[in-house]
């Protein structure tokens, strides 16, 4: 068997988004946004960045209160 490559290992690299963005603006370098916003959870009270699973502040104790999702 000899089927070529085995794409699965680049379906999230950055060279693949760039020849996708080259498809569709015809610009060299140009890069797709792919849904890849990942904004961190801060804290409200003191503004650090918490982990996702943490339910008080590690620095001022402030509880967490999650993002409401739409
Ligand atoms: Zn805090």
């Amino acid at each position: 068997m000899t089927s070529g490559r085995d794409l699965r290992d680049q379906m999230n690299s950055d060279a693949v988004a760039e020849a996708f963005g080259f498809l569709l603006s015809g610009k060299k370098g140009y890069k797709t946004v792919i849904e890849r916003r990942v904004e961190p959870l801060r804290c409200s009270s003191c503004s650090i960045v918490l982990q996702d699973a943490v339910k008080f502040c590690p620095e001022c104790g402030t509880k967490v209160v999650l993002p409401v999702k739409k």
